[in-house]
């Protein structure tokens, strides 16, 4: 059979991006062209942020070019997005000008502390590279005090890391012998972990309390007044802290929202299973998302469901390339391991999907699951480039 040579355009090398562009080219044949987009020229791998935060790991041991995609036969460009055309199946960068047969949108969400009076003035954090670098370089100077680790707006992605962060900053503060450091948790959500439901919300409550790290839920911020150090929640409460790290409230890129692929939540909705958008032949998946939930929560933001969505999305696009083959679809499973400190982290797995409420274990912390997330952060830098 013949076929006309198809061009597949995705937005965003990250996580997402990658697997797409990846499966896509196992799938196809080389007539067809695979063109991923990013304004970064360098992948950097999120969840090793943690350990770069606390100076286990060098920014450069947990990135690699996006260039080196082109061995696998995937065109880079190096190119911000600036506008995505739907109707007329032309996407604009700061470069030049790409037409698509088929569109993938994995552009992420971006952070705007700007969005809360005062965080940014105030606050750091290790959800952005550079900023967990800053981190490194303050931690190892502050022996007294108050860190305020702060949730400052849901949805955010990778739910488990602001907990993960204060349990990793506990086990150092412990290990240096140092006694004068507290640390406390603010989120908006009603417990932790909310979305995964009761039992490992519970199970991470009582391993946040056994190590001395107070959790308040409910506490939407207000703003931050940066001369007395304090954050002001929206219920009148206010508390003090000398360090602030924060996760900024997430929000899409211009780009995206510009391009009215986003709904009422501000994220762009897409059908659960095939991860198609309203637009034909455009798709969407990963943080960009939004796909709700039996228990009335959003699927969480995390890698793990960007990168089982893309291996659905590629094999779709394939197999109606190839005319071909029943269609596949995204079943809502994913795992996350929970770094719990003193070389040890949490496994939690599961299906986000099942009714009426996640079907999720939180499996007890371990040296071995520690390892494994090492052995994953490996495993993935080397399988994708
Ligand atoms: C500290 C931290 C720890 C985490 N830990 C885990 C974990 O343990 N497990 C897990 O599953 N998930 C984890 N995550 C979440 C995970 O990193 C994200 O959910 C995942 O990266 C989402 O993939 P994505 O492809 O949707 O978006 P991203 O990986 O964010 O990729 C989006 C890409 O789009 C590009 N982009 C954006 N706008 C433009 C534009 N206008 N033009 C061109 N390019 C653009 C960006 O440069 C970026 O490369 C963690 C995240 C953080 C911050």
């Amino acid at each position: 059979m013949t076929m006309t040579n198809k061009t597949i355009l995705i937005l965003g090398g990250g996580i997402g991006g990658i697997v797409t562009a990846r499966e896509l080219r196992r799938h196809l044949g080389a007539q067809h062209r695979i063109i991923i987009v990013d304004k970064s020229a360098i992948h950097s791998f999120p969840p090793s942020y943690l350990w770069v935060m606390l100076g286990w790991r060098k920014p450069s041991a947990i990135q690699k070019p996006l260039s080196l995609l082109e061995k696998h036969g995937i065109e880079f460009h190096h190119a911000a997005v600036h506008e995505i055309d739907p109707e007329r199946k032309v996407v604009r960068t700061d470069r030049t000008i790409l037409n698509y047969d088929y569109l993938v949108v994995t552009l992420g969400a971006e952070l705007t502390a700007k969005a809360v009076p005062g965080l940014a003035e105030t606050s750091h954090s290790f959800y952005t590279l550079e900023q967990a670098e800053t981190l490194s370089r303050l931690i190892p100077q502050f022996s007294e005090g108050k860190i305020a680790i702060l949730i400052a707006g849901a949805p955010y992605k990778c739910p488990p890391a602001p907990y993960e962060a204060a349990l990793l900053l506990e086990s150092y503060f412990s290990r240096r012998g140092t006694n004068g450091v507290e640390i406390q948790l603010f989120t908006p959500e009603p417990s932790p972990l909310a979305v995964a439901g009761p039992d490992a919300g519970m199970m991470l409550r009582k391993i946040l309390e056994q190590r001395g790290i107070v959790v308040e839920t409910k506490k939407k911020i207000a703003s931050v007044d940066a001369s007395n150090k304090q954050l002001m929640f929206e219920d009148g409460s206010s508390a003090r802290f000398d360090l602030l790290i924060a996760i900024p409230p997430h929000r899409v890129p211009e780009v995206v929202r510009a391009a009215h692929l986003v709904d009422e939540s501000g994220w762009i909705p897409v059908d659960e299973h095939t991860l198609r958008t309203h637009y034909p032949d455009v798709y969407a998946l990963g943080d960009v998302t939004t796909i709700a939930l039996p228990n009335g929560f959003a699927l969480p933001k995390a890698g793990v469901f960007a990168a089982g969505q893309a291996e659905v999305v590629a094999l779709n696009i394939a197999r109606e390339l190839h005319n071909g083959g029943a269609s596949k679809e995204f079943k809502g499973h994913g795992f996350c391991f929970l770094e719990t400190g003193n070389g040890r982290a949490g496994y939690i797995n599961g299906n986000f999907y099942t009714k009426p409420s996640p079907t999720v274990t939180f499996h007890e912390p371990s040296v071995t699951y520690h390892w494994g997330k090492v052995v994953f952060e490996k495993y993935w830098l080397w399988r994708w480039f």
